[in-house]
């Protein structure tokens, strides 16, 4: 099988997203976006995430204002702070860095954000919106791959996807809104009987399992889309996705890599839920 695989690159997509996200709120001044971070303790890979959420933010003109607490922080100083931020007319959007430590529920926390400034689409109020259709915030990753696919003009009506991995953050609310876009959809999880026989028959293929490598040329339909969110080191140490980008070259339609996929994309759609939250519009 050799197929001409076309390597979605989300780096420019993002960067183009991103720029008209600076022309919006160029255009709005003096008036002012602000985003709030809450991170909790020192994990390497969230305090990378929160820089990179935190050098858009500046690249585009949001204020973003980062509150980093020490790991054992009680919860309820935590809750006290977005209780002050929940009441700040300088901050449009609040998000929660995740993963916690282990003593604190991350429902706990997100429960307690205004939904009206919920820019990661977590709460309660915006995943079940996704079921009755008036979703104000959009799960960034997952508003980011619809906004990926639609960029390269990939056809969702009508397609079978499988979605696998079912987390609150990205599998279920991704499947939610490629069936809002009229796609046959499938949830796969670790309990699923033959999983490479179920993303063998997907024309859009997604994994979201954080599992390096995981998923092989072998297992995919030729000319399958194949969109990797996963993030993970692989036995070198070296950033992987849960696709082994190598072998499925060649046979996929489209692929994303990682890094320079999806995970750009989920931070211009953070950009992008900051001015709904703030009722710009690009
Ligand atoms: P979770 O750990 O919350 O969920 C993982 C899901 O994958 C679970 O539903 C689990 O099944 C399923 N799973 C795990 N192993 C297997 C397997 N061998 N076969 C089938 N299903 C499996 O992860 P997240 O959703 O938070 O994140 C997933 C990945 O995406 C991670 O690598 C994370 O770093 C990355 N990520 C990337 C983002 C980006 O912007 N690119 C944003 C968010 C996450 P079960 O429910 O049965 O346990």
């Amino acid at each position: 099988m050799n197929i001409d695989t076309k390597v979605i690159n989300g780096q420019k997509i993002a960067s183009i997203i991103k720029d008209q996200i600076k022309d919006v709120i160029n255009q709005a001044y003096p008036e002012t976006v602000g985003l709030a971070v809450i991170s909790l303790g020192n994990d390497e890979a969230s305090q990378i995430y929160v820089r990179n959420k935190q050098k858009a933010c500046d690249y585009v003109g949001i204020k973003s204002q980062i509150y980093n607490f020490e790991a054992n922080t009680p919860l309820e100083d935590i809750l006290e702070l977005i209780d002050v931020l929940n009441n700040s007319h300088s901050v449009d959007g609040i998000l929660i860095q995740l993963p916690l430590p282990a003593h604190i529920n991350p429902r706990d926390l997100i429960s307690a954000i205004d939904f009206k400034k919920d820019v990661d689409g977590f709460s309660k109020e915006s995943l079940a919106g996704l079921i009755t259709g008036d979703t104000v915030f959009k799960s960034c990753t997952s508003l980011g791959i619809i906004e990926l696919l639609k960029y390269e003009k990939i056809k969702i009506s009508g397609k079978k996807c499988v979605v696998v991995g079912r987390s609150n953050i990205v599998g279920k609310p991704l499947a939610l809104m490629l069936l809002n876009e009229d796609a046959t959809v499938s949830i796969c999880h670790s309990k699923t009987d033959n999983l490479i026989d179920e993303i063998k028959t997907a024309d859009i293929l997604i994994t979201a399992i954080g599992q390096p490598k995981f998923i092989t040329g072998d297992m995919i339909k030729p000319g399958a889309v194949v969109i990797d969110v996963g993030i993970n080191r692989d036995i070198n140490q070296k950033l992987c996705g849960d696709v082994d980008f190598d072998s499925c070259f060649g046979i996929a339609g489209y692929i994303t890599p990682v890094p320079g996929g999806v995970g750009p994309m989920t931070v211009a759609m953070l950009l992008k839920n900051c001015l709904t939250a703030a009722n710009l519009k690009i």
